[in-house]
């Protein structure tokens, strides 16, 4: 797990850089640069965000000259839909595929308050928590900003068909956004800049497995985004056997990252803790979480586990969650059960890639 200091560089494939992964301060110093005004980068968000064009040439309020410029610095990062599934309830599931034949998944839930949007941030993850179904084959590479954004933009595309906005996003896809800093950043920052999507911080949620130096890192932001961790958990040797990177940060670390990250930004963290059969599900279990976060700023949302044909994990009895849920309740402990959407179309947690990966070549 040392290895995950290091960054994993995004292959070179003489691709151009995505104009989306262009946060709007580095698009004005860029048009500086060509002897542009700046003003024309609220004319190009415009264009990106609110027009949502597909070819420079379309920007008719800019020079031919400066379309041209564009057009041979950055692409407009196309992601190619492999499939689009709609469930019952109104999630739609896109496979897409990049420009290098990797595919990707993003889901868009529907929700009595607004679309959310579920983002992917890596092709693969090398975290290998022993439930998850995106770990299965390790990480390929890592997504570009613009890639990122790209699913959010489609995604709207698909709600404008109904006239509706993708009101929140959520990076909660495959891979471990914190494993991909770098290009997580400027993804959040264009998704919330009021010329970019507009979408509020208070709409976008970052959830990691518990990449510590990042928590740090992230902290120091001061981004009022909402932060969950997938604690899953209550003690040290238990997530060690769920999740290796609890090897690399040990759940004491975790838990001193996060009290940092209350302290600093003085925001509310959800933590995630899924239900494994026998695993970590018992009433004991519920007191032992209490005991950890007793007096945090925090809320848990307790996750049925879904079931990964390549993984041998068990769901929790209903009575049994209830069980869990009260013992939480009794500590005061704020406590939701997640609701499941998309249940018949594969839409949990890296399934449809899992389905695609075994036909994948590469
Ligand atoms: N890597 C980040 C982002 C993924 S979020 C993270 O770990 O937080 C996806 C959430 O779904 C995480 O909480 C993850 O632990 C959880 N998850 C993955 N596989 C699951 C499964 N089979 N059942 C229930 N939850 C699962």
């Amino acid at each position: 797990m040392e290895e995950l200091k290091t960054t994993v560089e995004i292959p070179d494939t003489g691709q151009l850089q995505s104009i989306y992964s262009m946060q709007f301060d580095a698009l004005q110093d860029w048009l500086k640069e060509q002897g542009e005004p700046t003003f024309r980068a609220t004319q190009i968000f415009e264009w990106l965000y609110q027009k949502r064009v597909t070819e420079f040439e379309q920007m008719s309020n800019l020079s031919k000259d400066l379309r041209g410029k564009l057009s041979k610095s950055f692409v407009l990062t196309t992601l190619k839909i492999v499939t689009r599934q709609v469930s019952s309830d109104g999630t739609v599931k896109f496979l897409f595929e990049l420009h290098d034949g990797y595919s990707i998944e993003t889901v868009v839930m529907r929700h009595d308050y607004g679309n959310s949007v579920c983002v992917t941030t890596q092709v693969g993850c090398r975290l290998g928590c022993t439930f998850c179904a995106s770990t299965l084959g390790g990480l390929k590479r890592n997504l570009e900003a613009g890639e990122i954004v790209a699913q959010v933009l489609e995604s709207q595309r698909a709600m404008d068909e109904v006239q509706e906005r993708v009101s929140s996003v959520v990076v909660m896809g495959i891979g471990e956004p914190f494993d991909n800093y770098e290009e997580l950043v400027p993804f959040l920052k264009t998704v919330n800049h009021d010329k970019g999507l507009n979408i509020g911080a208070r709409h976008i949620t970052v959830s990691t497995s518990g990449v510590v130096p990042k928590i740090y890192k992230f902290a120091d932001e001061k981004m009022q985004i909402n932060f969950a961790i997938s604690l899953h958990a209550p003690t040290t040797e238990i997530r060690s056997k769920l999740m290796p990177v609890n090897r690399a940060w040990p759940l004491p670390k975790l838990m001193e990252s996060i009290r940092y990250y209350i302290e600093k930004t003085g925001r509310r963290v959800t933590f995630e803790y899924g239900l494994f059969g026998g695993v970590n599900d018992q009433e004991e279990h519920a007191e032992q979480l209490a005991d950890l976060i007793k007096d945090l700023k925090c809320h848990v949302n307790l996750i049925p586990v879904n079931y990964v044909l390549e993984r041998d994990y068990v769901r929790t009895p209903r009575d049994q969650i209830f069980a869990f849920e009260e013992v939480l309740k009794n500590r005061n402990i704020n406590v939701t059960i997640r609701r499941e959407q998309g249940h018949d179309i594969d839409a949990a947690c890296g399934q449809l890639r899992a389905k695609e990966r075994k036909e994948e070549t590469r």
